[in-house]
């Protein structure tokens, strides 16, 4: 760790080949500076540094603390506001995740925010299937959702659990919580809707153990039953915490630019990444909200390399894991896998 540390050869470009899955990243948090102006100008909504154009947005995207953070964020949400500003976000996006040869993405999308700002869920619903339809025919990239509740705000449970089901042919995969994380928003009001969305088939994929430590994972292990977990890095403060994630093989999302941005470690270097794979705890490589913390899925498994010195062996595990955790069918999950396989060997052959 620390710095300087040996780079192996070839790493980076093994990293770009790889097909790879993407299994936590923001919608909103995912338009990037070019795409915010565009979307921005057609609906005349003002985002904050952008009279002085790119430049200007790219500086307010380098907020210095979370309610900056969520200044930029909300107003990236009110760009968004009839079928084609979904649709346009989405296929925008989907070219990054291609030039980073992503091919299968589980965006966490909130309908509700866009819904109280008064967007006709219809419209909202359909832009995002259109969107999805364009990237997979015309890139190749593949979209599934993850419908999600602000923590803050569990009375949109309900409402968010219909629209999921709802647009269940379009692509709708599971139920998330995110927001906000603290002691004094219990995910207890949202146990039936979650229960209510398993039934249905839904896949329970909240975030937990972030800004909250292990009573937050406590809670949501008990009331969410959750199939995977957005971040959960924070499970370490609790051996018996991290040995249960690990024999029940719950996953985590695993985010480490997001985490240093937002103040959960640190530094990269002294990220638990290392730690959580030594505890025997299963986790994919996640971006989170990419452009807004600096970062791209292909820069994680970058900075990854560099600071936990992994070699092919270490990022072929990871990427394979990023599609082992994803909910694509199976028969695709076998065919993505081969093909790392040979991508990673074909690497390996070179001269
Ligand atoms: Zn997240």
């Amino acid at each position: 760790m620390g710095t300087a540390t040996p780079q192996v050869e070839g790493v980076d470009e093994l990293i770009a080949a790889l097909p790879k899955a993407e299994l936590h990243v923001h919608l909103e948090g995912s338009i990037v500076p070019e795409l915010a102006l565009r979307l921005a100008a057609r609906r005349g909504v003002a985002l904050p540094g952008a009279e002085r154009g790119v430049e200007g947005l790219r500086e307010a995207y380098r907020f210095a603390s979370f309610r900056d953070f969520l200044k930029v964020y909300i107003a990236l949400s009110n760009t968004l506001q009839q079928a084609e500003d979904f649709s346009d976000a989405v296929f925008g996006i989907a070219e990054g995740l291609a030039a980073q040869r992503i091919c299968w993405v589980e965006m966490t999308f909130t309908p509700m925010t866009h819904v109280t700002q008064g967007v006709d869920p219809d419209a909202m619903l359909a832009g995002l299937a259109d969107g999805r339809r364009r990237a997979l025919d015309q890139l190749g990239v593949e979209f599934a959702w993850v419908f999600d509740v602000v923590r803050s705000l569990p009375e949109q449970g309900p409402q968010t659990l219909e629209l999921a089901l709802r647009a269940r042919d379009q692509g709708v995969i599971g139920l998330g919580v995110g927001g906000p994380e603290g002691p004094q928003w219990s995910v207890a009001p949202l146990a039936e809707v979650f229960e209510r969305g398993r039934s249905e088939g839904l896949k329970s994929v909240p975030h937990a153990g972030e800004q909250h430590g292990p009573p937050s994972l406590r809670e949501t292990l008990d009331l969410l039953a959750p199939d995977r977990i957005g971040h959960g890095v924070r499970c370490l403060e609790d051996p018996e915490l991290t040995a249960e994630l690990a024999d029940r093989q719950i996953p985590l999302e695993v985010c480490p630019s997001s985490n240093v941005a937002l103040g959960v470690v640190p530094s990269f270097a002294a990220h638990p990444l290392p730690r959580l794979l030594a505890a025997g705890v299963e986790l994919s490589l996640a971006s989170d909200d990419p452009p807004l913390f600096g970062t791209t899925l292909i820069e994680e498994y970058q900075r990854c390399a560099a600071a936990f010195e992994w070699g092919p062996a270490q990022v072929l595990a990871i990427a394979q894991a990023g599609v082992r955790h994803s909910f694509m069918p199976e028969q695709r999950k076998r065919e993505l896998l081969a093909a790392q396989r040979q991508v990673a060997q074909a690497h390996a052959s070179q001269p």
